[in-house]
């Protein structure tokens, strides 16, 4: 079947890590009606704005990667918020879309709606077969109230709502925050710190043992629209009506202390590196079954160590142009700004050479 390149596609969550991958992974197969809106523009939380947007843009497709996020942190604190927001913005989408005769949405889910003592390498079967982890168990059920909307809408509508299920994701465009982020971001701007600061050691919680699956996010977004490219009786055939979730990811998994080396290397630090064994260390091993991925014809194609230089080649780029915006932000006068130039130039090359390690500079 031919591809309609002139549908219009709604990604739900462009300005996100995930959003902004799928958007470039459907620009860069040609589709050119991709529409959004930034959270400012349209608060999915609210059903009356939902429902107008849909009323009046005729959309096709919809890409549903908008979601409140965050780590062990933020789930623990905001229990309350990340139920709430992603049961309502979901049930917002899916709603909506349906009433709009939308017939195709891909959710967004997450491998942390399994069991925390599922079956390792975790197939998609594990699904409410087995107690949720505590730390974020409120989110977890949020998504697979999702997967069963999705489900429940094409059994009694005869819509296609997809599902899936991605691992841990890293690359462009991720959230550095110091406490609300996930390991790779987190690890990546630590090192980043530590050496920056002549740091002798950086201190990683844990013993370093437990294993995790990452996935580079434009892979993970060229898996997405792989999904919502299939013809129906393709995905019917591996899926069924009430297990219909396909898990997205490399099947590999890596310990953190090796992970943690690699990004240390990735940055160009050369200190020590420590652990905190009086620190928990959460489930051993977490690495998802990707066999129902692979048999529908797809697999990774970024390896973790390229991933990471790809990472860490915009996180410094970005914090380049957040230190030459604070800059510009200082000297607001046009006197002032032809005052200070040399000693703008100055600083930023420096800033330049001690933040991209040599390899990585232009
Ligand atoms: P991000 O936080 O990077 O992006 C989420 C986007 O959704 C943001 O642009 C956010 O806007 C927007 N958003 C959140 N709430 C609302 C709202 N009420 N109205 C309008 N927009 C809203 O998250 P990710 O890209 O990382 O995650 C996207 C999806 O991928 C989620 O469903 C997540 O579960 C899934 N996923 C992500 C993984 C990861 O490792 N990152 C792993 C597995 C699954 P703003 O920032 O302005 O609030």
């Amino acid at each position: 079947m031919e591809t309609d390149l002139y549908k219009r596609i709604y990604v739900a969550g462009h300005c996100g890590l995930v959003g902004s991958a799928i958007v470039r992974a459907l620009k860069k197969r040609g589709y050119t009606e991709i529409i959004t809106r930034t959270h400012d523009e349209l608060e999915l939380t609210n059903q009356e704005q939902v429902r107008d947007f849909f009323a009046e843009e005729a959309i096709d497709e919809v890409y549903l990667a908008a979601a409140r996020v965050g780590g062990i942190y933020a789930n623990n604190t905001f229990p309350a918020e990340f139920i709430y927001q992603n049961l309502v913005v979901q049930t917002n989408v899916i709603h909506e879309a349906w009433r709009n005769n939308v017939r195709k949405l891909l959710f967004l889910g997450s491998s942390c709606i399994y069991p925390r003592m599922a079956p390792q390498p975790i197939d998609e079967g594990c699904l409410m077969k087995g107690e949720l982890e505590p730390t974020n168990e409120p989110y977890a059920m949020a998504k697979i109230a999702g997967i069963k909307l999705c489900e429940s809408y094409n059994r009694q509508y005869g819509t296609d709502y997809r599902s899936v299920m991605p691992t841990n994701l890293y690359g462009s465009g991720d959230n550095y925050h110091p406490q609300n982020s996930h390991v790779i971001p987190a690890l990546l701007r630590r090192f980043h710190e530590a050496k920056i600061n002549d740091a002798a050691s950086v201190v990683i919680w844990g013993t370093g043992t437990p294993r995790r699956e990452f996935l580079y996010v434009d892979d993970m977004a060229e898996a997405s629209v792989h999904i919502m490219e299939l013809e129906d009786d393709i995905y019917q055939s591996h899926t069924s009506p009430m297990s219909s979730h396909i898990n997205i990811g490399t099947g590999k998994d890596i310990a953190i202390s090796d992970l943690a080396e690699l990004i240390a290397k990735t940055v160009g630090y050369q200190g020590e590196i420590e652990f905190d064994t009086s620190k928990p260390d959460g489930t051993p091993r977490k690495c998802l079954d990707i066999s129902c991925l692979q048999s529908l014809g797809w697999t990774p194609s970024i390896d973790l160590e390229n991933g990471l230089i790809e990472t860490y080649f915009s996180y410094c780029r970005d914090s380049i142009q957040n230190t030459r915006r604070s800059h510009a932000r200082a000297l607001d006068l046009e006197s002032q700004k032809r005052r200070h130039e040399f000693s703008f130039n100055n600083t930023l090359s420096k800033s330049i050479n001690n933040i991209i390690p040599e390899g990585l500079r232009q």
